[in-house]
């Protein structure tokens, strides 16, 4: 049975990237500031995986450290880890502060880096495993309003980059960036009536469901993506394809 790590599985792509994983048999470790909704599975699961919630910020270096350690020493190894947590806030430029910009930062791009960076050297003592995140479309263009969470996406493409080329042969990365996922973070920041505008100029003609992106990282995670790594994958409806 793998161990797998996934960061922010408390709701939205998280909740469903770690159900796919115990679908599928695997024990699921989920690191989250927040408890999993009452209505979330935990524990055993159908199919022979398991699910276990962590409380756990990304944005504490040290803790998360902590966090993996102790992971690996219970289950004796570490095979999959998906750094997903992440938060959103629209902001103009002018109305961005300091404490704003630095959390996004914190979250997005140093929680991604603490979760890979702490879970290298068991990897390595074990001979491999695979390092995911969540990235996004925001990291490859200019979308107005998200200065902050478009910089920090952009950097976590770029951990996974480097973490690809100096730890190959034995670990391999890959990036998901998803377009508009209709989830909690989505809810929160849009209106019916903003969302449906978002629809309309995705050449899909609506969101994706948090379900569609598990399954890709379900994919980069497993032995037919075995020559893949370093790179992004854009899961977007053809969104930015045109664009
Ligand atoms: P969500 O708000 O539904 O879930 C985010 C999860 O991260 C929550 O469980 C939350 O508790 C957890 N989290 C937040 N801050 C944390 C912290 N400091 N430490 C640990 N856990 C923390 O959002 P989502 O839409 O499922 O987003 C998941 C990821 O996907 C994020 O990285 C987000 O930027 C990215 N993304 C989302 C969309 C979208 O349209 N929803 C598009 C592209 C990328």
């Amino acid at each position: 049975m793998r161990t797998v790590i996934v960061s922010g599985a408390s709701s939205g792509i998280g909740r469903a990237t770690a159900e796919r994983f115990a679908r599928a048999g695997d024990f699921v470790v989920n690191l989250d500031v927040h408890a999993p909704p009452a209505d979330a599975p935990t524990g055993p699961r159908e199919g022979g995986g398991h699910l276990r919630w962590v409380e756990q910020d990304v944005a504490d270096w040290e803790g998360v450290r902590t966090a993996v350690d102790e992971v690996r020493a219970e289950r004796g190894r570490l095979d999959v880890v998906i750094a997903n947590a992440g938060i959103s806030v629209r902001h103009g430029i002018l109305d961005l502060t300091e404490a704003d910009a630095r959390r996004t930062v914190d979250i997005n791009l140093m929680g991604v880096l603490a979760l890979w960076r702490h879970s290298v050297p068991h990897l390595l003592h074990q001979g491999g495993g695979v390092l995911l995140a969540t990235a996004s479309v925001n990291g490859t263009r200019g979308y107005p309003l998200y200065a902050d969470y478009n910089a920090s996406k952009a950097g976590v493409t770029s951990l996974c980059q480097t973490f690809a080329v100096e730890l190959a042969p034995l670990i391999r990365t890959a990036c998901v960036a998803p377009g508009a996922v209709l989830t909690p973070m989505q809810r929160a920041e849009y209106t019916d009536a903003m969302l449906d505008e978002v629809n309309a100029r995705i050449p899909a003609r609506r969101h994706a469901r948090p379900e569609e992106i598990a399954d890709v990282f379900h994919f980069l995670a497993s032995p037919e993506a075995a020559f893949v790594s370093g790179q992004q994958f854009v899961v977007d409806g053809a969104e930015t394809a045109g664009a």
